[in-house]
């Protein structure tokens, strides 16, 4: 499928397979906030336990905990989110429309990096064999000016960010030509900060109800449980304490379906350390990560880290894992070295003491930390993204074929009649309930066998076993492989192990 239409045929599908809705739909939606249907929920656990299971389960030093959304509204001030929480926020005059500041001028740098890549192509093309990419990228006079433009908007975007100067981060933008991606217009209103978090109200009576932070990560929750878990499990660093929960976001921009949502779901990771490790844990912490991604067996083409130029205020260093999103590469997980600065800063705050005496060293100090931190919408978008196809079939007729990594299937199993008539029917119950406790398994009656075959396939169903009236006889049953379409008899005893096989996702989770 082409790349344009890929994400539009993403969407539609979600809609028309039960995986996500828009919220609120019958009122009209509610912007940037979705529900996930039947399918949906069943794929969304699904990578819930591959995370849980390669990051938890998989190390010995590494617990999870399930903290509250809820938080003393201090926890904000320290971690900094009060302050510096912010993104710029810049408004088209003439198409109202709002952008945040620094993604306009990301997008731009993006748009040079393409044509790069459009040169680089075209010489290739040329030049065939002997072609050689690092003496070109460096001879070539358009490509070096490129890169030349490329570096100076970096250079002076980061000056502006670090400095807050969004007077000159405004001239950057009327100087790229930036216009507004909607209306095309360079008409742009001064730039401003914009607080991300959302706020509300705890207690009933209103005066002395106290102000509230939805938690927009959830990395804070274990940053004020620390101690706790620290003592109550008998943790020596390095450890990690691991959680997935619901984090909120008031973002400007909310227009790519479940990439960027203002409720959203992560999967973060904090990684407890001696300061003065940081490099090596961080290093070992992105390979790592990198395949965890890998093991999922989508194409490696599909990742890249993108190093941050413009550090958070808690980091010394920092990457994204970035994903080919069908609107490009786009970030998928953060890679964070957080120094120490959300423990001091919660000591300072709190003013109880928060650090470890370490047993090897004798020392006393403020743990490090290196953070993993993963959207899981936005990995249920990536998978989404890269596992729907649309196949042309040797008779020249078309199939939607999902094809998840069977682990990650939401229906592991189809049962099907081949017609609705009751023996089959009564026999293709009996064997539902033999197995129905070890996978979801779907019973499906209606419609004919090819129809019912299709609507697995645009599930991601890896396999399908039709029940005849021979196999009243014989005991067998037909076993239809979603990607090969390969049929072949087997007997019923064998349908729970060669299922088995197929949606095991402990020997993904072995390559580990
Ligand atoms: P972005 O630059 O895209 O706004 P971020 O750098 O602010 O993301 P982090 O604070 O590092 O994101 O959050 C960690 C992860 O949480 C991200 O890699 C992403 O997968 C996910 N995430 C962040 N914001 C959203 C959102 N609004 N909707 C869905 N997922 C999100």
């Amino acid at each position: 499928m082409e790349e344009s239409n890929q994400f539009k045929r993403v969407i539609a599908h979600a809609k028309e397979y039960g995986f996500v809705f828009p919220s609120s739909e019958i009122y009209d939606g509610l912007s940037a906030v979705y529900d996930y249907g039947p399918h949906g929920v069943e794929l969304k656990n699904n990578i819930k336990e591959y995370w849980w299971k390669a990051m938890v389960e998989g190390y010995q030093e590494i617990v999870g905990i399930d903290s509250a959304i809820f938080m003393h509204p201090t926890t904000w001030k320290a971690s900094g989110h009060v302050d510096a929480f912010n993104d710029p926020l810049i408004e088209n005059k003439d198409s109202n429309k709002r952008y945040r500041a620094d993604v306009l001028i990301e997008n731009h740098i993006k748009k040079i990096e393409a044509k790069i890549e459009k040169e680089i192509l075209k010489a290739a093309k040329k030049w065939g064999q002997q072609f050689d990419r690092s003496t070109f990228i460096n001879t070539s006079q358009r490509v070096i000016g490129y890169q030349i433009k490329i570096n100076e908007i970096e250079k002076r975007f980061s000056s502006s960010m670090k400095k807050g100067d969004f007077l000159d981060m405004k001239l950057l933008i009327e100087e790229c030509g930036i216009a507004c991606p909607d209306s095309g217009s360079k008409n742009w209103s001064d730039i401003k900060q914009f607080n991300l978090m959302f706020q509300t109200k705890l207690g009933a009576a209103q005066k002395r109800a106290s102000d509230l932070y939805m938690r927009p990560e959830t990395a804070q929750g274990i940053f004020l449980n620390y101690l706790n878990v620290q003592k109550t499990s008998r943790l020596k660093i390095p450890f990690g304490i691991a959680q997935i929960g619901k984090a909120f976001r008031n973002e400007i921009v909310a227009r790519q379906f479940i990439f960027r949502m203002r409720e959203f779901e992560q999967m973060e990771m904090q990684y407890f350390i001696p300061p003065g490790s940081q490099q090596e844990w961080y290093s070992f912490w992105k390979a790592a990560r990198l395949k965890w991604h890998h093991a999922m067996g989508l194409d490696k083409e599909n990742y890249q880290f993108h190093d941050h130029i413009n550090l958070a205020h808690y980091a010394d260093d920092a990457t994204d894992i970035e994903f080919k999103f069908p609107f490009g590469f786009k970030e998928l997980e953060g890679i964070h070295s957080r120094t120490d600065f959300d423990l001091s800063s919660h000591q300072t705050f709190s003013g109880k003491k928060i650090s470890y005496f370490d047993p090897f060293t004798n020392k006393t100090y403020t743990p490090f930390v290196i953070e993993t931190s993963i959207g899981l919408d936005r990995m249920f978008l990536a998978i989404y993204s890269a596992c729907l196809k649309e196949q042309t079939l040797e008779d020249a007729s078309k199939r939607i074929v999902f094809e998840l990594p069977p682990y990650l299937a939401p229906v592991k199993l189809a049962i099907l009649p081949l017609v609705n008539k009751e023996e089959l029917v009564g026999f293709a119950q009996e064997i539902n309930d033999k197995l129905q406790w070890e996978w979801a398994i779907s019973l499906d009656v209606k419609d004919t066998i090819g129809k019912r075959y299709r609507r697995q396939d645009a599930i991601g169903t890896p396999y399908c076993v039709t029940i005849d009236f021979d196999s009243l006889d014989d005991g067998k049953v037909t076993l239809r492989n979603r990607d090969s379409m390969k049929q072949e008899r087997i007997a019923i005893d064998r349908i729970k192990q060669v299922v088995a096989h197929k949606v095991d996702m402990i020997s993904a989770l072995k390559t580990l």
